[in-house]
């Protein structure tokens, strides 16, 4: 029999279960505040339950205990990047980040990616599997607990494509906001695509309030194809048209994300088409010098490109900002960690 994913049921969900190995409804209670509450997905830790109870729960239930496999951190902003190894044996990164505002945790969505970016390197082995809703919480927990620190922000931009694993990651977001368990408001939480029309339709209808990322990169349809393989199943056109229907039904401002690579979509005339591409939505536009993947061979724009590119954007009325690179010195781009690790 598989195991059940205890961390992505909600607390009604939970109740019916241990009911239904004979608990009392209080118990689901202690086990939901062990989980969401306290950060405790260890059964051993949970001191509370009864050994004939922990028994019970172990036989049926799924609590995606990670294992931290290297811990690499910032000597210049204290970022620390963290691979995790699943119960699998299938290893995922995720990264913590200190800002002013509050502490963000990037989560990985998947163990690796079938999108083919050609400047990323969670994509190069191609897509292992999908992670469940409660691996995904257990990344975040896993760090609340090593950082002893609230995390105040979630950002999935880890490995993966949030939207090819769907529903896991709406269970994800439901679980992490939940008010009865970890309360993270959901404005605190960002969702990043690379454009899979269908699933931004459908995240527009389910009542969240997060805030959606669109993976640009490019400001027109033959660039953009040439540096994201799935532009060539989404045409630009569709893909600004599902960001506008994001904002009308949620009322929530989209972010466009946009990796600066030397040469390639960096020219003026890129800023140029980006300001008509963008104009009247109350666009921001977060700009990021692309982090060199060997494996890749692109270059990130300069400081001084990038500071141009910005601002020939806010000449066009655009907003845009250069993203502090965080832990430039520990692998910091997406799946570099993992990518040297196997
Ligand atoms: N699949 C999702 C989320 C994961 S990537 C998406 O595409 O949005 C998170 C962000 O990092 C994306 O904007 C992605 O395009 C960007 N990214 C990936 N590799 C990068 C690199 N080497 N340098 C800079 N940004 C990168």
């Amino acid at each position: 029999m598989e195991k059940i994913d205890v961390l992505s049921l909600d607390l009604g969900e939970l109740k019916t279960k241990t009911q239904s190995l004979g608990m009392k409804p209080f118990r689901a209670v202690q086990l939901f505040e062990w989980l969401h509450k306290k950060h405790v997905t260890s059964l051993e830790h949970m001191t509370n339950l009864s050994a004939a109870d922990k028994e019970k729960l172990k036989e049926v239930f799924d609590f995606c205990e990670l294992k931290t496999e290297e811990l690499q951190i910032s000597k210049t902003d204290g970022t620390r990047k963290y691979l995790f190894a699943l119960e699998d044996g299938s290893m995922i990164e995720s990264v913590w980040m200190s800002y002013h505002h509050g502490n963000s945790v990037c989560v990985s969505s998947q163990v690796g990616c079938r999108m083919g970016c050609t400047f990323c390197a969670s994509t190069l082995k191609g897509l292992q599997r999908n992670l469940t809703a409660g691996e995904m919480l257990s990344q975040v927990y896993a760090i609340a607990n090593d950082t002893k620190e609230r995390v105040s922000n979630v950002v999935i931009m880890g490995c993966g494509e949030p939207l090819d694993n769907y529903d896991n990651v709406i269970r994800f977001i439901k679980r992490l906001s939940d008010p009865n368990g970890n309360a993270l408001s959901q404005r605190n939480i960002t969702l990043s695509t690379c454009g899979l029309v269908p699933g931004m339709l459908k995240l527009a209808e389910e009542d969240l309030q997060i805030t959606l990322a669109l993976s640009l990169h490019a400001p027109n349809d033959d660039m953009r194809q040439k540096i994201m393989p799935v532009a060539k199943s989404f045409s630009l056109d569709s893909v600004i048209g599902a960001c506008r229907n994001y904002f009308e039904k949620t009322g929530r401002r989209v972010t466009f994300e946009y990796s600066l690579i030397k040469g390639v979509n960096d020219t003026p005339a890129c800023a140029d088409e980006l300001s008509k591409l963008l104009y009247g939505m109350g666009a921001h536009v977060n700009l990021i010098p692309v982090n060199p993947v060997t494996e890749r061979g692109l270059t990130g724009t300069d400081k001084s490109g990038a500071l141009r590119f910005k601002n020939l954007l806010e000449k066009k009325h655009i907003n845009a900002t250069i993203r502090r690179e965080m832990g430039r010195d520990i692998d910091g781009a997406c799946g570099q960690l993992r990518s040297r690790h196997i």
